[in-house]
């Protein structure tokens, strides 16, 4: 689910994306899984009809165990995302690495995201880094890696000075990842080799009460 204000547009890259309803500063977290998200397990994801498991694909994310956990929203690719994925203490979500402007197009970088299955795809961000193909089936290089692991450190270290939706909402997955991020003094950034996975932890136990 979205934290922020989103609209669904025709997106510069390709088919529709999703777009900034209001400026969100770098650093906030703009989405996690609620309790609202559907999660569609991996025995009913084989059992599904073609057609549904193509929406599935569209709008999921698969986790590790195969089931998958469809939302809200579908931001595109690019190279140059301004939100990226970030988890603590386990617990996904996605953060804003970069200042976005109200009616800007919020992307993501799929190379950070598990998959089961080789795929890849063209890419069309036409960002300056542009990687030209993106996918499960590429390996990630050392550059995207160390672009992930600045731009994520970086707004991580704003989390707790911009205003944070996610801290005012009252389902037991928000309180769970709040309380992660609260417990978070000065997180450490760790890239996986592939699908980085990202986790923060303590350095020093302290609890940052706000
Ligand atoms: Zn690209």
């Amino acid at each position: 689910m979205y934290l922020v204000k989103i609209f669904n547009s025709i997106s510069g890259i390709e088919g529709d994306g999703i777009f900034a309803g209001e400026p969100i500063p770098k650093g906030t977290i703009v989405f996690y899984y609620s309790n609202d998200d559907i999660y569609v397990s991996k025995k009913e994801f084989k059992s599904l009809p073609d057609l549904k498991k193509q929406q599935v694909y569209k709008l999921g994310v698969e986790a590790e165990n195969g089931d998958w956990i469809v939302t809200d929203g579908d931001a595109n690719h690019s190279c140059d995302a301004n939100i990226l994925s970030l988890f603590v203490d386990g617990l996904y979500c996605d953060i804003a690495v970069k200042d976005i402007q109200i009616g800007e197009e919020i992307t993501i970088d799929y190379g950070l995201f598990y998959s089961s299955f080789p795929w890849q795809m063209k890419c069309r961000c036409h960002s300056n880094n542009c990687r030209g193909v993106f996918g499960s089936a590429i390996a990630v290089d050392f550059q995207a890696q160390q672009l992930w692991n600045s731009r994520i450190s970086e707004a991580v270290d704003r989390i707790h000075h911009v205003s944070q939706p996610l801290f005012s909402r009252d389902d037991e997955s928000a309180k769970v990842l709040t309380l992660a991020l609260r417990s978070k003094h000065s997180p450490r950034i760790f890239p996986y080799i592939k699908f980085s996975m990202i986790c923060a932890y303590p350095d020093n136990g302290d609890e940052i009460m706000r």
